[in-house]
């Protein structure tokens, strides 16, 4: 079909949202990047999936977007969480939210293939590509899911693997510590505390360089939002998706 024409623009109406594909090659691979627009839409404002497994997350945002509106990305290829591409014969495989500095697609690549300087470039493409979508962010909300005993908010105290990232960390210990949210603003953090829901506030410098988006968004102070939720917990999630909404309104000006 038109496909071969990389990359492509694919614009369809699906429901109240609007969908556009745009194919994506890395390496002599190729995966898409899904565009959901959700009437009304509100420049700078995103929201995304960048780990096709977490479906919960996928489920929740595409929900709650559909009630408040709003644009929605997601990197489409199988329900898997890492990117597997070819590059010259040689397998590769990246973890898409470690893609967004250098020393995080060296990492990636190290970690779950192996690195050289031309894959480390592709990958960086990659990233690129995708953070063309959003250049004019003002703020991005990242959607992702956890599995139980994982990633958590105790992840962010003291002594624990996440505790050089956090500047401030809130903690309601009515909730399922699986499910927090994660941001680079203070009054994002202020504002979620006093709705007592779980919250780490990441440092505004000196933070691991492991080259997620939220590290990208901390370096060019992009507002940045992760809601994690345990995978199943797509009522949780919505929740802390709905006790944002005061805060969206001040971005959507
Ligand atoms: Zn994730």
């Amino acid at each position: 079909m038109l496909k071969i024409l990389l990359p492509l623009l694919l614009v369809a109406q699906l429901g109240t949202a609007q969908v556009a594909i745009q194919d994506c090659s890395i390496g002599q691979s190729t995966i898409q990047i899904k565009t959901e627009h959700f009437q009304p839409v509100y420049p700078g404002i995103y929201f995304i999936n960048l780990h096709a497994n977490e479906t919960t997350s996928i489920e929740a945002t595409t929900a709650y977007l559909a009630t408040v509106g709003g644009s929605f990305l997601q990197l489409v290829h199988g329900q898997v969480r890492y990117v597997d591409f070819t590059l010259n014969n040689m397998a590769y495989r990246i973890d898409p939210n470690r893609i967004f500095t250098q020393q995080g697609r060296k990492e990636t690549l190290k970690k779950n293939s192996s690195y050289n300087l031309l894959a480390e470039k592709e990958t960086a493409r990659f990233a690129d590509t995708i953070l063309a979508q959003l250049k004019d962010a003002k703020l991005i909300v990242a959607m992702h899911n956890n599995t139980d005993g994982d990633l958590s908010i105790t992840s962010y105290t003291k002594g624990k693997a996440e505790a050089m990232n956090a500047a401030d960390v809130y903690i309601n210990k009515e909730m399922d510590a699986d499910d927090f949210v994660y941001t680079t603003e203070r009054s994002i953090f202020e504002h979620l505390k006093k709705q007592q829901i779980n919250v780490v506030l990441q440092k505004a410098k000196g933070f691991k360089d492991d080259g997620s988006l939220s590290v990208y968004c901390g370096t060019k102070h992009i507002a940045y939002i992760n809601i994690e939720a345990q995978q199943g917990h797509k009522e949780q999630q919505l929740q802390m998706l709905q006790a944002l909404t005061s805060i969206l309104e001040q971005y959507k000006k």
